[in-house]
Formats: structure tokens, sequence, C-alpha cells
């Protein structure tokens, strides 16, 4: 039995075989920070002085309380008295209530304008988009503190003014953002069938959209929080707000008067306004940090990307089309005598990249093609180049910095690479699904998965009639009616059944071609028989064309009619699978195959 051998070797990839939640995930990552610790504590201890002033403080913060000026550690007093003779620990303690409330409600204003203009900007684009962000930069040129000033000339000072100035002033920001995340989430393939499917701008808005772009929106808030703190500092000293609610601004501006003389009354609030705002920051920029490396998996712009291509192409005469044509007549002459039909084909693709500086030569010209019905392994050590040759098919690739793209690719005689626009999209579309190692992060956490799998649908079916084909589907993928699994969401499902529901995510588009990337490397070992299994059946029952990629020689073994052997960017040998493990040629080829245990026992298989 080859089944076995799947399970036994070594992964090669580190991996994980539980997923743990997403929210947890990201906390542990942001407290790594010794920042981030210090930040919360700054926090803790402002909200708490803020919340518990009146049992805390030891007098009122307008009370006189002894004599005026006294230095600090003087008489009891600890931070001293102002030149009233008012406890300036007191105050302090009292000033933070504005502070902080000043900053949630100001702060929080500016998000919900925000998001609403950011998420009308992103979602509509054209003419709204510029109309909305020229508004946007208008309000980022003028300075809050004059919006300010004006107003409080005009309506008198008082704390809601300065919390509607804050508000307005403060979303161009935070829109941007969320302008800029609709943009990129847009693009992915689980809002756009929602689209197709006809549903409401509304709802895709919330439903969709919005709960992929919150995180860096919350970061964005606790960075807007500390400036709304700075900046009511600000407007207090300037004299716009309530005179009669003690805040840091004033006792920094009453100082003053005694600034050579009692310094101290100037750094304490100082010292009050400093941490506060950097407590803010340091939380912001933890999880901001924290964030950062789930945003590799957006889509890069590969329409750009292909317009230089294609220009570079036309320029030297050649129309893209008749090249793809003559690169697949001479496939077909050099493969063909059982009249295979070739599905897709790759011709001499080369695609590098810069990352932080550092040149990835990931692919350096590979040649290959798949024959309808057809089951193709590329293997290979971890790095040698063949998630990116996947990904460069499915156009779907993290965002680096391109820095050598070329070679031809068709499927189904359509152009993948050359054609830009709107053609190019269909064809990706319509003719590739891809399933990932860690499906986790390709479903929506935010839908169930008879959702998802209804919105792949385009529409066409819905109600009842959807119902069914999605538990045909799930059939397919061999998770029965009765587990419901329709119901559920992602985070609700064991780890082979969340690939499963992936698997016929990406069925539910119906495919030319499924482009499986270790399949099942992340899965417990008795699970990923089963996942193979349910593939193989796809594959011979339903004559599903199957690309698939893994550093595992015995699961490309099992599954793969032919196998091209990938080491540094090329291929270095490729075979019949049972040619291969019989007559392996290239020395790298029989050191992939040692590795497989009962590799000798494999030969002959019916694989
Ligand atoms: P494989 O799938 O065979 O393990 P990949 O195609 O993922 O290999 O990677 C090819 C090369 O590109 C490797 O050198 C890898 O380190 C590099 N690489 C892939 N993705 C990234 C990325 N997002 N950032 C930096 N380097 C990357
Ligand atoms: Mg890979």
């Amino acid at each position: 039995m080859t089944t076995t051998s799947t399970t036994n070797v070594p992964a090669v990839t580190p991996h994980r075989t539980k997923t743990p939640r997403p929210t947890l995930e990201l906390l542990k990552r942001a407290y790594r920070n010794p920042l981030t610790i210090i930040g919360t504590v700054l926090l803790a201890v402002l909200v708490l002085t803020a919340l518990f002033a009146g049992v805390l403080a030891p007098y009122k913060p307008t009370e006189i309380a002894g004599f005026p000026l006294l230095p600090p550690f003087s008489e009891g007093f600890i931070l001293g008295t102002d030149n009233l003779g008012r406890d300036t620990l007191s105050r302090v303690m009292f000033g933070s209530q504005m502070s902080l409330a000043v900053g949630v409600f100001g702060a929080g204003m500016g998000i919900l304008i925000g998001i609403l203009i950011g998420s009308l900007a992103g979602y509509f684009g054209g003419w709204v988009d510029t109309l909305l962000m020229r508004i946007a930069e208008l309000f980022q040129i003028i300075p809050a503190l004059i919006i300010a000033l004006v107003a409080a000339a005009l309506f008198g000072g008082s704390m809601q003014l300065v919390i509607l100035v804050i508000g307005l002033t403060f979303w161009p920001d935070t829109a941007r953002i969320v302008r800029a995340q609709i943009l990129t989430l847009k693009e992915r393939h689980f809002v756009e069938a929602a689209k197709v499917a006809g549903f409401k701008p509304r709802r895709i808005i919330l439903s969709d959209i919005l709960p992929n772009a919150l995180p860096p929106v919350i970061v964005q808030a606790a960075l807007l929080v500390g400036w709304a703190i700075l900046v009511e500092a600000g407007l207090s000293f300037l004299g716009v707000g309530d005179v009669n609610v003690p805040t840091w601004g004033q006792m920094l501006s009453s100082a003053q008067v005694s600034l050579s003389q009692s310094p101290w009354l100037s750094i304490i609030p100082g010292l009050a306004v400093v941490l506060s705002v950097l407590g803010f920051n340091f939380v912001a920029d933890g999880f901001n940090n924290a964030l950062n490396p789930r945003r590799l998996a957006v889509e890069v712009d590969y329409r750009k990307l292909n317009a230089a291509r294609v220009k570079k192409l036309q320029a030297a005469g050649e129309g893209v089309a008749a090249e793809v044509q003559s690169v697949e007549s001479q496939l077909a002459h050099a493969t063909d005598e059982t009249a295979a039909e070739p599905l897709l084909i790759v011709d001499d693709l080369v695609f590098n990249f810069t990352v932080g500086g550092r040149e990835v030569q990931a692919v350096n010209g590979v040649s290959f093609h798949v024959n309808r019905g057809e089951c193709v392994g590329i293997v290979g050590e971890s790095g040698s180049g063949k998630s990116t040759i996947g990904r460069v098919l499915a156009q779907l690739l993290p965002p680096v910095e391109v820095s050598r793209f070329e070679g031809r690719a068709s499927l189904d005689d359509e152009d993948l690479l050359g054609l830009s626009g709107r053609k190019a999209d269909r064809v990706r579309r319509d003719g590739i699904s891809m399933v990932f190692q860690d499906p986790m992060s390709h479903l929506n956490p935010t839908m169930k998965i008879g959702a998802q799998i209804e919105e792949a649908f385009g529409g066409t079916i819905s109600g009842a009639e959807a119902r069914e084909r999605i538990d045909e589907l799930l059939e397919r993928v061999d998770l029965p009616r009765s587990l419901k699994i329709a119901d559920r969401y992602p985070h609700q499902l064991s780890g082979g059944q969340r690939q499963r529901a992936m698997i016929a995510l990406a069925l539910a588009m119906k495919p030319k071609l499924l482009i499986a990337d270790e399949p099942t490397t992340a899965l417990d070992a008795s699970v990923q028989a089963s996942v193979v299994e349910t593939l193989l059946k796809l594959h011979h029952e339903e004559g599903l064309s199957i690309l698939l990629i893994s550093h595992d020689f015995g699961l490309i073994a099992n599954m793969a009619e032919r196998v091209y052997v990938m080491r540094q960017g090329k291929f270095v040998e490729s075979a019949d699978v049972i040619d291969l493990f019989d007559n392996p040629q290239h020395e790298y080829t029989k050191s992939l195959l040692a590795a497989v245990p009962g590799f000798k026992a494999n030969e002959g298989s019916e694989a």
C-alpha cells in the first residue's frame, strides 16, 4: 500500500496541526513586544485613575487645600499645590477624566465618520471616490486647532465642542485606511462573488468587507485617542473648553505664570499628557506590528504588471496569442501519440522578486503542461519555487516587488498571463481554483461555509435549490449532510473538514484545473490519507484535472500520473511517476526519493 508512505515522511515545511483562534494568536504576537505591555500598563493606570478619581484623589479638584505653590512632597501634598493652593495630584487625577472622555468620544466619532466615508469611497469608486478623497485632503490640511479656535470664538467653549471638533477633523486617516482595505478586499473573490450574486452594497460592506477591514481600524483608533488627548490639551491650554472642568491643558496654561518659580506645575500635567499619548501609541504600534504578517496574503495589482509585459511583447512584434499557439503546437508534436489534449501550457516561466532588498529568483524558466483529466505533480524541497508557480498561474501573489516576470501560459487555449483586465480575470476565475495548505486564511472567517459556497455559484441559483447544490458539493468532498457543515463557520470545523470545505468551495466554481498546493501538509497523519482519497476520487471518477504541488514524494506518487522535479527555481527532471520511481536520472531526484520511507517497496505500485 502506498497510502501509508505519505504519512510517514517527515515534513520539510514547519506546520501546525491545529489552527489557534486568530484573535488569541494576534494577542500573543502583540504582547511579545515589551512596548505593548508598557503601553497597556500606562493605559490601565490612565483608565483606572479616570474611573476612580472621585474615590482616590485626596481633595476635590477645585478645593483650596493648602498654601499656594508648595513644592512636591511638602506638608502632605505629594505633588505640591498650584498658585491658588489646590492639590496638584488631585487635579491631575481629575484631569484624566476629561482627557479620556474627549479622547474616546472625539476619536470614536472620527473613526465612525472615517469608516462611513472610506467605505463609500472604496466601495463605489469612480467619481464618488474622487470627490470624497478630495474632501478628505481638504480636512487634512486645515489644522484641528484652528477650526476649534474659530468655533470657540463663535459658539463659546465647551467640552462637547472640543469633542465635535476632534471628531470632525480626525476622520480622513481612517477613511483612507478603510478605503485602501476595501479596495484590496474587493478584489478577493469572495467579495467579487457576492457582487456577482447580486447582493446589495450595504450587505456586502457590512458582512464581507468591514469585518475584514476592522483590525487596522482598531489600531488607528488607538492612535487617534492618543492624538485627541494631545489636541484636547492644546485646546484647553488655549482656553477653549469648559473652564469649570479641570483639564491637563488648563493646568499647563495656568502654570505658565509661575513657570520659573514652580516648574513642576508644568512638568506634572505635561508628563501626564505625554505618558497617556505614549500609552496609546505603544499599544497601537504593538498591534500594528502583530497584524502585519497577516497582510502578506493580499493580491498584487496584476493588471499593472501585465500591462508592462504586454507592451514589451507587442513591441517585439509578437502577438501574444500567436506565441501561445506556436508553443502549444510544438508541445502537441513533442508529446503526443495518444492524442492527449493539453489543458494548461506553461512556457519558460520566470518570476523573480525582491523582498527587503534581497533578490529572490523563485522561478527560473520552467516549462510544463497538464493534459485534460490528468494529475500532474511538482515536487521539490521547501523554497524551491513550487508555490510561486501556482500563485503566478492563479494570479494570487504576496505583495512583493517583481523584478523579472517572463514567459507564457495558457489554459484551454486562452492566454493566462499576457492579457490584462477583465478577460484575464475571467479566464483565471472560471478556469483555475486553488486549494492551499492553510484553508483558514483563505476561507472568509465571518461567513458560514454554505453562504461562502453559495456566493461562489455567482447568483445563478438561490434558496432551496442552492442549498441542495451546496449539500451535493459537500457530499462530493465526503462531508455528509448529517454534519450540517453548511451551517457552520470555518472555525467550527476540524482541520480535515476545513480542507474538504475549501475543496468544495474550489469545485463550486467548476474549475477546469485545480491547483492543490500542499493540500495535506497541515493535516494530522490519519486525516491526510482520507483527504487524499477524496481528491483521488474527484480525479478518477469526475476527471478533475489537478496540478499537485508538494514537497512530499509519497503524496505525489499516490496521486499524480506525471511529475516534475523542481530545485532552485528550475525543473531538473520530469517523467511518468512509475518511470521516475523505477529509474530516477538526477541525483537530486534520487535524494528526494531516498527520503520516502519504504520507497523500494513502492516500485511498480498501482500509481
Ligand atoms: P516552495 O513552495 O517550493 O516551498 P516558494 O515558491 O514558496 O517555494 O518560494 C520560493 C522562494 O521564494 C523561496 O526562496 C522563498 O523563500 C521565497 N519566498 C516565497 N514567498 C515569499 C515571501 N512572501 N517573502 C519572501 N520570500 C518569499
Ligand atoms: Mg510551498
